[in-house]
């Protein structure tokens, strides 16, 4: 099976999935969507109210400010594959409990293996998590970790940076290091557990899990 049909089979999946309580209370998977070929993608943590009621990703407030943060770094939404933890919408946006994280996991896995991006940025500390489960996100937001298959950036999420201006200014400052981070990661000079090619000087600001 090619990609695109492998990430079909994986939405139909997702829009009929009942591992966990949230599909008896959404209306709409939501399994996410855009360029399936992107060097990028960003993950969020679940659908809110719009994303539930369209079945589309990052369609609200927050999308609105993601597409904004995208604009500033020369990508329109179309460009980048946008996808969340969790696919269906937890009950008056509460955070996700552990049993639908749980639940949920395989079906992100399984996207990020059929897209195989170069990066990923994390949209907020549950995404985070989910690749890094010691991370914090004040302390790591804005520094490339390197795992085995691809690298993760995390980012504060685009609603906290709505709710908190300050939190907006870092996040806007975090997007705009994307650009050099994927030119690193495209010339070979992330760092891994020292055995790869790595540049002098390169090391400052990534963690090096070695996954
Ligand atoms: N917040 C998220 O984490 N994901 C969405 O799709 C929308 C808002």
């Amino acid at each position: 099976m090619d990609k695109k049909a492998v990430l079909e089979q994986i939405e139909r999946n997702i829009k009929t999935c009942q591992k966990c309580r949230l599909c008896k209370t959404a209306r709409n998977g939501v399994p996410g969507e855009g360029n399936i070929n992107s060097e990028i993608v960003f993950i969020g943590e679940a659908p809110g109210e719009t994303e539930d009621a369209t079945g589309r990703p990052f369609v609200g407030r927050a999308g609105r400010l993601l597409e904004v943060l995208l604009k500033e770094i020369g990508y329109k939404r179309e460009d980048v594959w946008i996808g969340n933890i969790i696919k269906h919408r937890p009950p008056e946006n509460r955070d996700p409990l552990p049993d639908e994280i749980a639940a949920c996991e395989p079906y992100l896995g399984m996207q990020l293996k059929a897209i195989n991006p170069l990066l990923v940025v994390t949209l907020g500390r549950f995404a985070m998590n989910y690749f890094y489960k010691d991370g914090k996100i004040s302390r790591d937001h804005g520094r490339m970790i390197r795992l085995a298959e691809f690298a993760v950036f995390p980012v504060y999420h685009p609603a906290a940076a709505l709710r908190n201006p300050e939190m907006g200014g870092v996040l806007k400052q975090d997007f705009l290091r994307i650009p050099e981070t994927l030119t690193k990661i495209r010339e070979g000079y992330e760092t891994t557990n020292g055995n790869e090619k790595q540049a002098p000087g390169e090391n400052d600001n990534q963690i090096g899990l070695g996954l």
